[in-house]
Protein backbone atom coordinates (compact mmCIF):
# COMPACT_ATOMS: atom_id res chain seq x y z
CA UNK A 1 0.00 0.00 0.00
CA UNK A 2 1.39 3.36 -0.83
CA UNK A 3 1.32 5.68 1.38
CA UNK A 4 1.33 9.44 -0.53
CA UNK A 5 2.80 12.72 0.81
CA UNK A 6 2.70 16.12 -0.12
CA UNK A 7 5.71 18.20 -1.33
CA UNK A 8 5.98 21.41 0.33
CA UNK A 9 9.65 23.53 0.60
CA UNK A 10 11.94 20.18 0.11
CA UNK A 11 9.96 18.18 2.50
CA UNK A 12 7.42 15.01 1.91
CA UNK A 13 3.85 16.37 4.32
CA UNK A 14 0.75 14.51 5.76
CA UNK A 15 -1.89 17.09 5.68
CA UNK A 16 -2.75 19.68 8.10
CA UNK A 17 -5.65 17.64 9.48
CA UNK A 18 -3.56 14.51 8.89
CA UNK A 19 -6.44 13.47 6.71
CA UNK A 20 -5.81 10.72 3.73
CA UNK A 21 -7.91 10.13 0.68
CA UNK A 22 -7.89 6.25 -0.20
CA UNK A 23 -7.19 5.96 -4.01
CA UNK A 24 -8.55 2.86 -6.24
CA UNK A 25 -7.55 0.75 -8.86
CA UNK A 26 -10.36 1.70 -11.75
CA UNK A 27 -9.70 -2.07 -12.49
CA UNK A 28 -11.29 -3.66 -9.77
CA UNK A 29 -11.88 -1.05 -7.09
CA UNK A 30 -9.05 -2.25 -4.76
CA UNK A 31 -7.10 0.33 -2.64
CA UNK A 32 -3.59 0.99 -4.19
CA UNK A 33 -2.53 3.89 -1.80
CA UNK A 34 -3.09 6.55 0.77
CA UNK A 35 -2.86 10.06 -0.32
CA UNK A 36 -2.78 13.38 1.99
CA UNK A 37 -6.08 15.14 1.53
CA UNK A 38 -4.13 19.27 1.77
CA UNK A 39 -6.22 21.89 3.71
CA UNK A 40 -6.23 25.57 2.79
CA UNK A 41 -3.28 26.02 4.72
CA UNK A 42 -1.13 23.21 3.21
CA UNK A 43 -1.98 25.05 0.04
CA UNK A 44 -0.62 28.56 1.46
CA UNK A 45 2.16 27.15 2.68
CA UNK A 46 3.20 25.71 -0.58
CA UNK A 47 2.71 29.11 -2.14
CA UNK A 48 4.68 30.22 0.85
CA UNK A 49 7.20 28.15 -0.13
CA UNK A 50 7.59 28.67 -3.97
CA UNK A 51 7.56 32.69 -3.67
CA UNK A 52 10.37 32.60 -1.38
CA UNK A 53 12.50 30.12 -3.21
CA UNK A 54 11.46 32.65 -6.49
CA UNK A 55 12.10 35.67 -4.40
CA UNK A 56 15.36 34.56 -3.49
CA UNK A 57 16.68 33.46 -6.94
CA UNK A 58 17.87 30.31 -6.38
CA UNK A 59 16.23 28.92 -9.70
CA UNK A 60 15.21 31.89 -11.69
CA UNK A 61 18.61 33.43 -11.54
CA UNK A 62 20.70 30.32 -12.60
CA UNK A 63 21.99 30.43 -15.96
CA UNK A 64 19.19 28.24 -18.46
CA UNK A 65 22.23 25.86 -19.19
CA UNK A 66 22.17 24.71 -15.30
CA UNK A 67 18.35 24.66 -15.09
CA UNK A 68 18.52 22.58 -18.30
CA UNK A 69 21.08 19.99 -16.73
CA UNK A 70 18.32 19.77 -14.05
CA UNK A 71 15.49 18.97 -16.58
CA UNK A 72 17.62 16.52 -18.53
CA UNK A 73 18.78 14.44 -15.22
CA UNK A 74 14.88 14.10 -14.76
CA UNK A 75 14.40 13.08 -17.95
CA UNK A 76 17.19 10.58 -17.60
CA UNK A 77 15.23 9.32 -14.23
CA UNK A 78 12.03 8.96 -15.92
CA UNK A 79 13.47 6.62 -18.50
CA UNK A 80 15.00 4.60 -15.55
CA UNK A 81 12.23 4.11 -13.73
CA UNK A 82 9.80 3.60 -16.76
CA UNK A 83 8.61 0.39 -16.31
CA UNK A 84 7.63 1.16 -12.28
CA UNK A 85 5.84 4.78 -13.40
CA UNK A 86 3.90 2.50 -16.86
CA UNK A 87 2.83 -0.11 -14.18
CA UNK A 88 1.91 2.72 -11.64
CA UNK A 89 -0.15 4.84 -14.07
CA UNK A 90 -2.24 1.56 -15.35
CA UNK A 91 -2.99 0.63 -11.29
CA UNK A 92 -4.19 4.40 -10.52
CA UNK A 93 -5.75 5.52 -14.08
CA UNK A 94 -6.80 2.30 -15.61
CA UNK A 95 -5.28 2.86 -19.11
CA UNK A 96 -3.24 -0.30 -20.36
CA UNK A 97 0.45 -0.65 -20.29
CA UNK A 98 0.69 0.19 -23.54
CA UNK A 99 -0.87 3.66 -23.84
CA UNK A 100 1.02 4.11 -20.43
CA UNK A 101 4.23 3.56 -21.86
CA UNK A 102 4.24 5.95 -24.50
CA UNK A 103 2.81 8.54 -22.00
CA UNK A 104 6.32 7.99 -19.92
CA UNK A 105 8.42 8.10 -23.05
CA UNK A 106 6.75 11.13 -24.07
CA UNK A 107 7.10 12.77 -20.80
CA UNK A 108 10.99 12.09 -21.04
CA UNK A 109 10.87 13.73 -23.68
CA UNK A 110 9.05 16.53 -23.24
CA UNK A 111 11.64 17.79 -20.44
CA UNK A 112 14.51 17.05 -23.01
CA UNK A 113 12.49 19.04 -25.37
CA UNK A 114 12.53 21.98 -23.17
CA UNK A 115 16.09 21.65 -21.99
CA UNK A 116 17.19 22.08 -25.16
CA UNK A 117 14.87 25.20 -25.67
CA UNK A 118 16.15 27.36 -22.93
CA UNK A 119 18.97 27.31 -23.73
CA UNK A 120 18.86 28.49 -27.22
CA UNK A 121 18.94 32.53 -28.17
CA UNK A 122 16.02 34.54 -27.64
CA UNK A 123 14.87 37.79 -27.62
CA UNK A 124 15.09 41.35 -29.99
CA UNK A 125 16.79 44.38 -30.23
CA UNK A 126 14.82 47.14 -32.55
CA UNK A 127 16.27 50.21 -34.18
CA UNK A 128 13.97 53.21 -32.93
CA UNK A 129 13.84 56.53 -33.88
CA UNK A 130 15.92 57.52 -30.80
CA UNK A 131 19.23 57.17 -30.35
CA UNK A 132 18.24 54.62 -28.69
CA UNK A 133 18.76 50.67 -28.31
CA UNK A 134 15.74 48.84 -27.52
CA UNK A 135 15.54 44.95 -26.40
CA UNK A 136 12.82 42.70 -25.50
CA UNK A 137 13.95 39.97 -23.03
CA UNK A 138 12.09 37.20 -21.54
CA UNK A 139 11.60 36.80 -17.90
CA UNK A 140 9.63 33.86 -16.00
CA UNK A 141 6.30 35.11 -14.41
CA UNK A 142 6.68 34.23 -10.53
CA UNK A 143 4.84 31.40 -9.25
CA UNK A 144 2.85 29.27 -10.80
CA UNK A 145 -0.28 27.34 -10.10
CA UNK A 146 -0.29 24.04 -12.11
CA UNK A 147 -3.84 22.08 -11.77
CA UNK A 148 -3.82 18.96 -13.79
CA UNK A 149 -6.83 16.19 -14.98
CA UNK A 150 -6.85 12.90 -13.85
CA UNK A 151 -6.82 11.18 -17.92
CA UNK A 152 -2.83 11.63 -18.52
CA UNK A 153 -1.60 11.88 -14.82
CA UNK A 154 2.26 12.04 -15.59
CA UNK A 155 2.01 13.44 -18.74
CA UNK A 156 0.02 16.42 -18.12
CA UNK A 157 1.76 17.33 -14.99
CA UNK A 158 4.98 17.18 -17.44
CA UNK A 159 3.47 19.25 -20.33
CA UNK A 160 2.92 21.99 -17.36
CA UNK A 161 6.30 21.48 -15.22
CA UNK A 162 8.82 21.11 -17.36
CA UNK A 163 8.13 24.55 -19.39
CA UNK A 164 7.21 26.22 -16.52
CA UNK A 165 10.63 25.16 -14.52
CA UNK A 166 12.90 25.88 -17.62
CA UNK A 167 11.34 29.17 -17.80
CA UNK A 168 12.84 29.29 -14.17
CA UNK A 169 9.29 29.43 -12.47
CA UNK A 170 8.70 28.40 -9.23
CA UNK A 171 5.86 25.89 -9.26
CA UNK A 172 2.74 24.81 -6.75
CA UNK A 173 1.30 21.70 -8.40
CA UNK A 174 -1.61 20.08 -7.64
CA UNK A 175 -2.60 16.64 -9.07
CA UNK A 176 -6.01 15.25 -9.48
CA UNK A 177 -7.46 13.97 -6.58
CA UNK A 178 -8.00 10.52 -7.95
CA UNK A 179 -4.46 9.94 -9.72
CA UNK A 180 -1.92 11.42 -7.20
CA UNK A 181 0.34 7.94 -7.72
CA UNK A 182 2.47 9.06 -10.43
CA UNK A 183 2.70 12.67 -9.78
CA UNK A 184 4.09 11.74 -6.52
CA UNK A 185 6.52 9.78 -7.96
CA UNK A 186 8.01 12.45 -10.29
CA UNK A 187 8.04 14.51 -7.37
CA UNK A 188 10.60 12.08 -5.65
CA UNK A 189 12.59 12.19 -8.75
CA UNK A 190 13.00 16.03 -8.45
CA UNK A 191 13.79 15.33 -4.80
CA UNK A 192 16.67 12.80 -5.94
CA UNK A 193 18.03 15.36 -9.03
CA UNK A 194 18.57 17.89 -6.01
CA UNK A 195 16.17 20.36 -7.43
CA UNK A 196 16.71 23.23 -5.13
CA UNK A 197 14.08 23.55 -2.01
CA UNK A 198 11.12 25.30 -2.48
CA UNK A 199 10.87 25.35 -6.17
CA UNK A 200 8.25 22.72 -6.94
CA UNK A 201 5.90 21.84 -4.69
CA UNK A 202 3.24 19.86 -4.68
CA UNK A 203 -0.02 19.56 -2.90
CA UNK A 204 -2.98 17.40 -2.51
CA UNK A 205 -6.68 17.83 -1.98
CA UNK A 206 -9.98 18.58 -3.54
CA UNK A 207 -10.35 21.10 -6.28
CA UNK A 208 -12.57 22.98 -5.24
CA UNK A 209 -10.08 23.38 -1.55
CA UNK A 210 -6.95 23.22 -2.62
CA UNK A 211 -7.62 24.31 -6.38
CA UNK A 212 -9.69 26.97 -5.45
CA UNK A 213 -6.87 28.75 -3.43
CA UNK A 214 -4.34 28.03 -5.84
CA UNK A 215 -6.37 30.01 -8.59
CA UNK A 216 -7.14 32.94 -5.81
CA UNK A 217 -4.35 33.55 -4.16
CA UNK A 218 -2.57 36.76 -4.62
CA UNK A 219 0.94 35.21 -4.08
CA UNK A 220 0.49 33.12 -7.53
CA UNK A 221 1.33 34.75 -10.85
CA UNK A 222 -0.43 32.56 -13.03
CA UNK A 223 -2.84 29.73 -13.05
CA UNK A 224 -2.34 26.65 -15.36
CA UNK A 225 -5.16 24.57 -15.65
CA UNK A 226 -6.31 21.60 -17.73
CA UNK A 227 -9.69 19.84 -16.79
CA UNK A 228 -13.17 20.26 -17.62
CA UNK A 229 -14.75 23.42 -19.07
CA UNK A 230 -17.08 23.97 -16.21
CA UNK A 231 -13.97 24.21 -13.58
CA UNK A 232 -11.64 26.21 -16.08
CA UNK A 233 -14.54 28.91 -16.31
CA UNK A 234 -14.36 28.80 -12.21
CA UNK A 235 -10.53 29.13 -12.39
CA UNK A 236 -10.99 32.04 -14.85
CA UNK A 237 -13.95 33.93 -12.94
CA UNK A 238 -11.33 32.92 -9.43
CA UNK A 239 -8.04 34.41 -11.30
CA UNK A 240 -10.01 37.46 -12.61
CA UNK A 241 -9.95 39.17 -9.10
CA UNK A 242 -5.96 39.65 -9.20
CA UNK A 243 -5.92 39.72 -12.70
CA UNK A 244 -2.99 36.93 -12.54
CA UNK A 245 -2.47 35.28 -15.75
CA UNK A 246 -4.00 31.98 -16.93
CA UNK A 247 -3.65 29.16 -19.48
CA UNK A 248 -6.50 26.96 -20.46
CA UNK A 249 -6.57 23.56 -21.60
CA UNK A 250 -9.87 22.20 -21.70
CA UNK A 251 -12.81 20.21 -23.41
CA UNK A 252 -13.72 19.38 -26.56
CA UNK A 253 -16.15 17.75 -28.88
CA UNK A 254 -13.97 17.13 -32.30
CA UNK A 255 -15.47 16.27 -35.44
CA UNK A 256 -13.30 13.97 -37.81
CA UNK A 257 -14.36 14.44 -41.14
CA UNK A 258 -14.62 11.24 -43.82
CA UNK A 259 -15.16 12.24 -47.43
CA UNK A 260 -16.36 9.47 -49.84
CA UNK A 261 -12.76 9.33 -51.78
CA UNK A 262 -10.71 8.36 -48.74
CA UNK A 263 -8.91 5.48 -47.91
CA UNK A 264 -11.73 3.39 -46.47
CA UNK A 265 -9.98 1.39 -43.92
CA UNK A 266 -7.24 3.78 -42.85
CA UNK A 267 -10.60 6.04 -41.99
CA UNK A 268 -12.03 3.55 -40.12
CA UNK A 269 -8.94 3.09 -38.15
CA UNK A 270 -8.06 6.06 -37.03
CA UNK A 271 -11.98 7.06 -36.02
CA UNK A 272 -11.56 3.82 -33.99
CA UNK A 273 -8.03 5.02 -32.36
CA UNK A 274 -9.62 8.97 -32.41
CA UNK A 275 -12.35 8.01 -30.14
CA UNK A 276 -11.59 4.78 -28.25
CA UNK A 277 -7.98 5.50 -27.41
CA UNK A 278 -7.83 6.15 -23.36
CA UNK A 279 -11.75 4.86 -23.44
CA UNK A 280 -12.54 8.21 -24.85
CA UNK A 281 -11.32 10.06 -22.00
CA UNK A 282 -8.82 12.05 -24.13
CA UNK A 283 -9.39 15.91 -24.84
CA UNK A 284 -9.23 15.84 -28.54
CA UNK A 285 -11.36 12.56 -28.42
CA UNK A 286 -13.05 12.44 -32.04
CA UNK A 287 -16.18 12.29 -30.56
CA UNK A 288 -18.11 12.98 -33.63
CA UNK A 289 -17.71 11.36 -36.79
CA UNK A 290 -19.00 13.39 -39.57
CA UNK A 291 -19.27 10.79 -42.82
CA UNK A 292 -20.09 11.87 -46.55
CA UNK A 293 -23.59 10.55 -46.96
CA UNK A 294 -22.55 7.92 -49.71
CA UNK A 295 -20.44 5.80 -48.03
CA UNK A 296 -22.37 6.31 -44.81
CA UNK A 297 -23.91 2.84 -44.35
CA UNK A 298 -21.01 1.10 -45.19
CA UNK A 299 -18.83 3.14 -42.73
CA UNK A 300 -21.18 2.17 -39.99
CA UNK A 301 -21.19 -1.31 -40.59
CA UNK A 302 -17.39 -1.51 -40.81
CA UNK A 303 -16.98 0.58 -38.11
CA UNK A 304 -19.28 -1.13 -35.65
CA UNK A 305 -18.08 -4.43 -36.46
CA UNK A 306 -14.12 -3.26 -35.47
CA UNK A 307 -15.88 -1.37 -32.25
CA UNK A 308 -16.72 -4.55 -30.92
CA UNK A 309 -14.08 -6.66 -31.26
CA UNK A 310 -12.12 -4.16 -29.08
CA UNK A 311 -10.76 -6.03 -26.49
CA UNK A 312 -12.14 -4.32 -23.49
CA UNK A 313 -9.87 -5.40 -19.74
CA UNK A 314 -7.70 -4.53 -17.24
CA UNK A 315 -4.90 -2.00 -18.25
CA UNK A 316 -2.40 -4.69 -17.13
CA UNK A 317 -3.84 -7.79 -19.08
CA UNK A 318 -1.29 -7.21 -22.18
CA UNK A 319 -4.76 -8.74 -24.48
CA UNK A 320 -6.61 -5.40 -23.32
CA UNK A 321 -6.99 -2.83 -25.70
CA UNK A 322 -8.53 -0.94 -24.13
CA UNK A 323 -9.13 0.13 -20.52
CA UNK A 324 -11.71 1.13 -17.69
CA UNK A 325 -12.81 4.65 -16.76
CA UNK A 326 -10.79 6.16 -14.17
CA UNK A 327 -13.81 6.03 -11.09
CA UNK A 328 -16.77 4.64 -10.28
CA UNK A 329 -18.47 8.51 -10.32
CA UNK A 330 -16.95 8.80 -13.77
CA UNK A 331 -18.26 5.47 -15.42
CA UNK A 332 -21.91 6.67 -13.91
CA UNK A 333 -21.48 10.20 -15.74
CA UNK A 334 -20.87 8.44 -18.91
CA UNK A 335 -23.87 5.88 -18.47
CA UNK A 336 -25.77 8.78 -17.81
CA UNK A 337 -25.02 10.11 -21.02
CA UNK A 338 -26.05 6.76 -22.74
CA UNK A 339 -29.42 6.84 -21.39
CA UNK A 340 -29.73 10.24 -22.68
CA UNK A 341 -28.83 9.58 -25.59
CA UNK A 342 -31.79 7.18 -26.30
CA UNK A 343 -33.96 9.66 -24.55
CA UNK A 344 -33.22 12.13 -27.19
CA UNK A 345 -33.94 9.70 -29.70
CA UNK A 346 -30.38 8.75 -30.99
CA UNK A 347 -29.98 4.91 -32.28
CA UNK A 348 -27.71 2.83 -30.54
CA UNK A 349 -25.92 0.52 -32.81
CA UNK A 350 -23.47 -0.79 -30.96
CA UNK A 351 -22.38 -0.92 -26.74
CA UNK A 352 -24.24 1.23 -24.58
CA UNK A 353 -23.60 -1.18 -21.29
CA UNK A 354 -21.28 -1.16 -18.42
CA UNK A 355 -19.28 -4.77 -18.43
CA UNK A 356 -19.26 -6.90 -15.47
CA UNK A 357 -18.47 -10.38 -17.09
CA UNK A 358 -15.51 -12.33 -16.59
CA UNK A 359 -14.42 -11.11 -13.42
CA UNK A 360 -14.83 -7.51 -14.58
CA UNK A 361 -17.60 -6.72 -12.37
CA UNK A 362 -15.33 -4.81 -9.68
CA UNK A 363 -14.21 -2.78 -12.32
CA UNK A 364 -15.41 0.38 -13.98
CA UNK A 365 -16.11 -0.73 -17.91
CA UNK A 366 -18.32 0.46 -20.46
CA UNK A 367 -18.64 -0.90 -23.93
CA UNK A 368 -17.46 0.89 -27.00
CA UNK A 369 -21.07 2.56 -27.97
CA UNK A 370 -21.34 4.12 -31.34
CA UNK A 371 -24.93 5.99 -31.68
CA UNK A 372 -26.26 7.20 -35.14
CA UNK A 373 -28.93 8.99 -36.60
CA UNK A 374 -28.25 11.98 -34.20
CA UNK A 375 -29.45 15.43 -34.55
CA UNK A 376 -27.21 18.10 -34.41
CA UNK A 377 -28.74 19.94 -31.26
CA UNK A 378 -28.58 16.73 -29.13
CA UNK A 379 -26.93 16.59 -26.19
CA UNK A 380 -24.57 13.41 -26.68
CA UNK A 381 -23.71 15.44 -29.92
CA UNK A 382 -23.16 19.19 -28.31
CA UNK A 383 -21.70 18.13 -24.90
CA UNK A 384 -18.61 16.51 -24.12
CA UNK A 385 -18.97 12.68 -22.53
CA UNK A 386 -15.57 11.99 -22.00
CA UNK A 387 -15.86 8.21 -22.57
CA UNK A 388 -15.90 5.63 -25.21
CA UNK A 389 -19.00 7.16 -26.96
CA UNK A 390 -19.43 8.12 -30.17
CA UNK A 391 -22.09 9.48 -32.48
CA UNK A 392 -21.70 9.29 -36.24
CA UNK A 393 -23.61 11.93 -38.10
CA UNK A 394 -23.57 12.61 -42.07
CA UNK A 395 -23.03 15.13 -44.28
CA UNK A 396 -23.77 15.93 -48.51
CA UNK A 397 -21.59 17.90 -48.91
CA UNK A 398 -18.11 19.53 -48.25
CA UNK A 399 -20.01 22.82 -46.84
CA UNK A 400 -22.21 20.75 -44.82
CA UNK A 401 -19.37 18.95 -43.73
CA UNK A 402 -17.75 22.19 -42.24
CA UNK A 403 -20.89 23.83 -40.61
CA UNK A 404 -21.67 20.51 -38.72
CA UNK A 405 -18.00 20.32 -37.58
CA UNK A 406 -18.17 24.19 -36.02
CA UNK A 407 -21.48 23.77 -34.69
CA UNK A 408 -20.52 23.14 -30.92
CA UNK A 409 -19.30 25.84 -28.22
CA UNK A 410 -15.95 23.93 -28.61
CA UNK A 411 -12.71 24.27 -30.42
CA UNK A 412 -10.22 21.76 -29.51
CA UNK A 413 -9.72 19.11 -32.36
CA UNK A 414 -10.41 17.89 -35.33
CA UNK A 415 -9.50 15.47 -38.51
CA UNK A 416 -10.36 15.27 -42.08
CA UNK A 417 -10.13 12.32 -44.20
CA UNK A 418 -9.55 12.47 -48.14
CA UNK A 419 -6.97 11.70 -50.62
CA UNK A 420 -7.54 15.10 -52.12
CA UNK A 421 -4.84 17.50 -51.02
CA UNK A 422 -6.55 20.92 -51.37
CA UNK A 423 -9.99 19.86 -50.33
CA UNK A 424 -8.57 18.61 -47.18
CA UNK A 425 -6.82 21.64 -46.72
CA UNK A 426 -9.85 23.96 -47.96
CA UNK A 427 -11.67 22.20 -45.10
CA UNK A 428 -8.70 21.75 -42.62
CA UNK A 429 -8.67 25.82 -42.72
CA UNK A 430 -11.96 26.44 -42.02
CA UNK A 431 -12.20 24.33 -38.89
CA UNK A 432 -12.46 26.57 -36.08
CA UNK A 433 -10.11 24.25 -33.91
CA UNK A 434 -6.57 24.44 -32.40
CA UNK A 435 -5.26 20.91 -32.97
CA UNK A 436 -6.01 19.57 -36.39
CA UNK A 437 -4.57 16.41 -38.22
CA UNK A 438 -5.33 15.35 -41.98
CA UNK A 439 -5.38 11.47 -42.89
CA UNK A 440 -4.68 10.69 -39.56
CA UNK A 441 -5.96 11.78 -35.79
CA UNK A 442 -4.55 12.18 -32.42
CA UNK A 443 -0.34 11.92 -32.83
CA UNK A 444 0.93 15.15 -30.87
CA UNK A 445 4.59 16.47 -30.58
CA UNK A 446 6.49 18.38 -27.96
CA UNK A 447 7.23 20.41 -30.62
CA UNK A 448 3.81 21.64 -32.00
CA UNK A 449 1.31 24.10 -29.86
CA UNK A 450 -1.60 22.27 -28.02
CA UNK A 451 -4.81 24.02 -27.49
CA UNK A 452 -8.37 25.07 -28.58
CA UNK A 453 -10.43 27.78 -30.12
CA UNK A 454 -13.72 29.45 -28.78
CA UNK A 455 -14.53 27.32 -24.91
CA UNK A 456 -11.62 24.57 -25.33
CA UNK A 457 -9.20 27.31 -23.56
CA UNK A 458 -6.69 29.95 -23.78
CA UNK A 459 -3.29 29.75 -24.61
CA UNK A 460 -0.97 26.94 -25.78
CA UNK A 461 0.66 24.15 -24.44
CA UNK A 462 4.12 22.27 -25.92
CA UNK A 463 6.27 23.86 -28.65
CA UNK A 464 7.98 27.61 -28.37
CA UNK A 465 4.10 28.65 -27.76
CA UNK A 466 4.06 26.24 -24.33
CA UNK A 467 7.08 27.99 -22.74
CA UNK A 468 6.27 31.60 -23.97
CA UNK A 469 3.09 31.01 -21.79
CA UNK A 470 5.41 30.94 -18.41
CA UNK A 471 7.33 34.43 -19.76
CA UNK A 472 6.84 37.64 -18.95
CA UNK A 473 8.04 40.15 -21.79
CA UNK A 474 9.90 43.05 -20.68
CA UNK A 475 11.21 45.90 -23.42
CA UNK A 476 14.63 47.73 -21.96
CA UNK A 477 15.26 51.10 -23.63
CA UNK A 478 18.92 51.97 -23.55
CA UNK A 479 19.70 55.14 -24.43
CA UNK A 480 22.91 55.68 -25.95
CA UNK A 481 23.36 59.65 -26.17
CA UNK A 482 23.26 60.04 -21.93
CA UNK A 483 22.17 64.05 -21.71
CA UNK A 484 19.32 66.01 -20.43
CA UNK A 485 16.24 65.70 -22.74
CA UNK A 486 15.28 69.21 -22.47
CA UNK A 487 11.82 69.05 -22.24
CA UNK A 488 11.40 71.80 -19.42
CA UNK A 489 12.66 75.07 -19.46
CA UNK A 490 15.93 75.29 -16.85
P1 LIG B 1 -12.20 18.86 -13.44
O1 LIG B 1 -11.99 19.73 -14.59
O2 LIG B 1 -13.17 19.30 -12.42
O3 LIG B 1 -10.81 18.57 -12.70
C1 LIG B 1 -9.55 18.80 -13.24
C2 LIG B 1 -8.63 19.34 -12.15
O4 LIG B 1 -9.16 20.55 -11.62
C3 LIG B 1 -8.46 18.40 -10.97
O5 LIG B 1 -7.15 18.52 -10.45
C4 LIG B 1 -9.47 18.96 -10.00
O6 LIG B 1 -9.19 18.61 -8.67
C5 LIG B 1 -9.31 20.45 -10.21
N1 LIG B 1 -10.45 21.25 -9.77
C6 LIG B 1 -11.75 20.88 -9.65
N2 LIG B 1 -12.49 21.91 -9.20
C7 LIG B 1 -11.66 22.96 -9.02
C8 LIG B 1 -11.82 24.30 -8.59
N3 LIG B 1 -13.00 24.78 -8.23
N4 LIG B 1 -10.72 25.10 -8.54
C9 LIG B 1 -9.52 24.64 -8.91
N5 LIG B 1 -9.30 23.37 -9.31
C10 LIG B 1 -10.35 22.54 -9.40
O7 LIG B 1 -12.53 17.43 -13.98
P2 LIG B 1 -13.55 16.34 -13.44
O8 LIG B 1 -12.81 15.23 -12.92
O9 LIG B 1 -14.59 16.90 -12.52
O10 LIG B 1 -14.25 15.96 -14.82
C11 LIG B 1 -15.37 16.66 -15.28
C12 LIG B 1 -15.38 16.69 -16.78
O11 LIG B 1 -14.34 17.52 -17.27
C13 LIG B 1 -15.10 15.35 -17.44
O12 LIG B 1 -16.23 14.54 -17.50
C14 LIG B 1 -14.64 15.78 -18.80
O13 LIG B 1 -15.74 16.08 -19.59
C15 LIG B 1 -13.87 17.04 -18.51
N6 LIG B 1 -12.41 16.81 -18.41
C16 LIG B 1 -11.65 17.25 -19.42
C17 LIG B 1 -10.30 17.03 -19.39
C18 LIG B 1 -9.41 17.50 -20.49
O14 LIG B 1 -8.30 17.01 -20.63
N7 LIG B 1 -9.82 18.47 -21.26
C19 LIG B 1 -9.66 16.29 -18.31
C20 LIG B 1 -10.56 15.91 -17.24
C21 LIG B 1 -11.89 16.18 -17.33
P3 LIG B 1 -9.71 17.27 -7.99
O15 LIG B 1 -10.00 16.27 -9.06
O16 LIG B 1 -8.54 16.90 -7.17
O17 LIG B 1 -10.91 17.66 -7.21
Amino acid sequence: MLDLKMYINGQWRDSSNQEKRPIVNPANSDVIAYAAEGTIADAREAIDAAKAAFESGVWSELPAVERASYLLKIADKIEENQEELTRLETMDNGKTLREAGFDVGDAAACFRYYAGLITKPDGHTYHVADPMQAMVVREPVGVCGLIVPWNYPLLMSVWKIAPALAAGNTIVFKPSEVTPVTPTKLFEIFEEVGLPKGVANMVMGAGPIVGNEIAASSHVDMVSFTGGTKTGKHIMRTAADNMKKISLELGGKSPNIIFADADFETAVDYALFGIYAGAGQVCSSGSRILVEETIYNQFVKRFVERASQIKVGPGDDHHSEMGPLVSQQHMEKVLKYIEIGKEEGARLVCGGNRITKDGLDQGFFVEPTVFVDVKPDMRIVQEEIFGPVVVIQTFKDEQEAVKLANDTDYGLAGGVFTVDGAKALRVIKKIRAGITWINSYHPTYNEAPWGGYKQSGIGRSLGTFGLEEFQEIKQININLQVEPIGWFEK
